[in-house]
């Protein structure tokens, strides 16, 4: 019991210190009505995720479960908000990824940053990550020992952040996160689930660079997120492109 007042107490204290402004129930029925309702609508947003993302990271540490610790510069765990909506999920990080520990900042990065932007996000309202948090050497594709490492932790990201849809990047990420060694074109662009999550498979942004004549398939399917997500009442925060 102890424990758990010291960590609401240090909870509030981390809630202020970053601006956000609790009210107590005696507060809000003093408070004007415009705004005890302002606390309605701050209230979700309230980034209660952030620590338990954090935990996950915290938990994975300096990680050594796999022989991939041995070539990486750093851990690549993750982008985003910890409240998003959506998740987008790759393959492993590759040679800026790991130099930098951020996924997807290559070349290919700045197309899923564009398709993103597409939708009617930007890469601060999603989050982003992969199978993988750790760069398989010359990008060679990822082992099953190594899945079997990591994967725990993409479904614990998943369960502190909750987010009402994933969008799985390319071959790799689709037929592991959905265990079906369909091809990439018959599984993409039909709505699946993970972890009770949908998912929309559809082509890594790697993919679309070398052949951009499947662009137009890739935006078909993020057109159905978006629609799938209208569905149950949640738009993007800006119009998306036509
Ligand atoms: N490709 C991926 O699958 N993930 C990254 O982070 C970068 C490139």
């Amino acid at each position: 019991m102890r424990e758990l007042v010291d960590e609401a107490r240090a909870w509030l204290a981390w809630a202020q210190d970053s601006g956000l402004r609790i009210l107590t129930p005696e507060a809000r029925k003093g408070a004007p009505a415009g705004e005890a309702a302002a606390q309605e609508t701050v209230r979700p947003e309230v980034p209660v995720k952030l620590p338990l993302l954090e935990g996950v990271r915290g938990e994975m540490g300096e990680c050594t479960r796999c022989k991939l610790h041995k070539t990486r510069t750093n851990i690549v765990f993750g982008v985003g908000s910890p409240e998003a909506r959506l998740m987008f999920v790759g393959e492993a990080p590759g040679e800026d990824e790991d130099l930098q520990g951020f996924p997807f900042v290559g070349k290919a990065g700045q197309l899923l940053t564009k398709m993103i932007e597409a939708m009617g996000y930007a890469r601060g309202d999603v989050y982003i990550c992969n199978v993988l948090r750790c760069r398989p050497p010359g990008n060679r594709n990822p082992e099953p020992d190594e899945v079997a490492s990591c994967e725990p932790f993409l479904k614990k990201q998943l369960g502190a952040i909750r987010p009402r849809m994933i969008v799985a990047l390319g071959k790799f990420a689709v037929q592991c996160l959905l265990r079906d060694d369909s091809p990439i074109g018959r599984l993409r662009g039909n709505l699946r689930s993970y972890e009770g999550i949908p998912l929309m498979p559809t082509f890594h942004p790697a993919y679309l660079l070398r052949d951009p004549s499947k662009k137009k398939l890739a935006w078909d399917d993020l057109k159905a997120v978006n629609a799938a997500l209208a569905s149950v009442g949640i738009s993007p925060p800006r119009p998306p492109a036509a």
